[in-house]
């Protein structure tokens, strides 16, 4: 694995593998790497013949700046799952070498509702920072396809309205989530939770597993709520229990027996903020 912190080395390294019809697969992360990382590099390495993986814990993208300061570093593990897994470059760039003149006044992207619901009802700024961060990197990349997982549904389709905003041709892979043995989905963030909180955070999972087992036609509001109750007895401070259409992520609280819908939470345990989400419907 051959390891970049300047985007012009980077840049020059991959102009000649293109030169060469080598095809490149992207798979941006900010490290504390998982099994669902690793899932996304396997992935990558069964369609393109280059896997570019990136670490870059993204300042303009976190609402709350105690989130940053604690957000984990685990660099030497990480480098080597990365050998282990077949990637062929990480590119570790440096705040500066992403944002030369400033993390501050950067542009503006029109997400339209895609900011107001959800994450971006709850993470004020947090796609815009998302859409910063992505932009930069994709144009230092040019990936042929990118990588991205289901876990951050939100994100994926803010990614993939990004692609088409900088008309770029890169094909989106969105990856299924993958899970600890309990249900609960795979975080860096996982890592914060104390023992006893670990212990309640698949309770997230068993209620996404509720909704979908009982979903049926009509209003989905007492069901929404068994979901609340579920997670407040395990001591979760709910920011969003919400059932949406899959394609348009417009929130809805009935059902009319065929739409397909996604049902996603954010929650706290403590001090620690874990989101998940999971189809409900065929
Ligand atoms: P992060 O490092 O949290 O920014 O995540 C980097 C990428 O890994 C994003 O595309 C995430 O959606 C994806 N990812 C994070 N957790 C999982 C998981 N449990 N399963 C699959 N992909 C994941």
């Amino acid at each position: 694995m051959i390891i970049f912190k300047e985007a012009a080395a980077l840049a020059r390294h991959l102009q000649k593998q293109r030169t060469m019809q080598r095809k490149t697969g992207f798979i941006p992360t900010m490290g504390a790497l998982h099994e669902g990382h690793l899932a996304l590099v396997q992935e990558a390495r069964q369609h393109t013949s280059i896997t570019v993986c990136s670490i870059f814990v993204n300042p303009t993208q976190f609402n709350d700046p105690n989130d940053y300061k604690k957000y984990p570093n685990t660099l030497d593990k990480d480098i080597y799952q990365l050998e282990k897994t077949g990637t062929d470059i990480l590119f570790l760039p440096s705040v500066d070498e992403m944002y030369p003149h400033s993390i501050h006044g950067l542009e503006h992207y029109d997400l339209g509702y895609l900011e107001t619901v959800l994450e971006g009802q709850y993470r004020p700024g947090h796609f815009q920072g998302v859409c910063q961060v992505m932009s930069r990197l994709l144009q230092k990349v040019q990936p042929d396809e990118l990588f991205m997982g289901q876990k951050d549904y939100q994100q994926c389709m803010v990614v993939q309205w990004l692609l088409q905003h900088l008309k770029m041709n890169t094909r989106f892979v969105a990856v299924p989530t993958i899970r600890e043995k309990d249900g609960l989905a795979m975080s860096s963030r996982n890592m914060r939770l104390p023992e006893a909180d670990r212990k309640k955070a698949p309770a997230i999972y068993h209620a996404l597993e509720h909704i979908r087992r009982h979903i049926t036609p009509g209003s989905l509001t007492p069901l929404l709520q068994e979901a609340r109750d579920l997670l407040e007895k395990e001591g979760f401070k709910i920011d969003y229990v919400a059932v949406a259409d899959a394609h348009s992520l417009s929130p809805t609280d009935t059902w009319d027996g065929k739409q397909p819908l996604v049902a996603l939470i954010a929650a706290f345990l403590g001090e620690v903020r874990l989101i998940d989400n999971r189809q409900v419907t065929k």
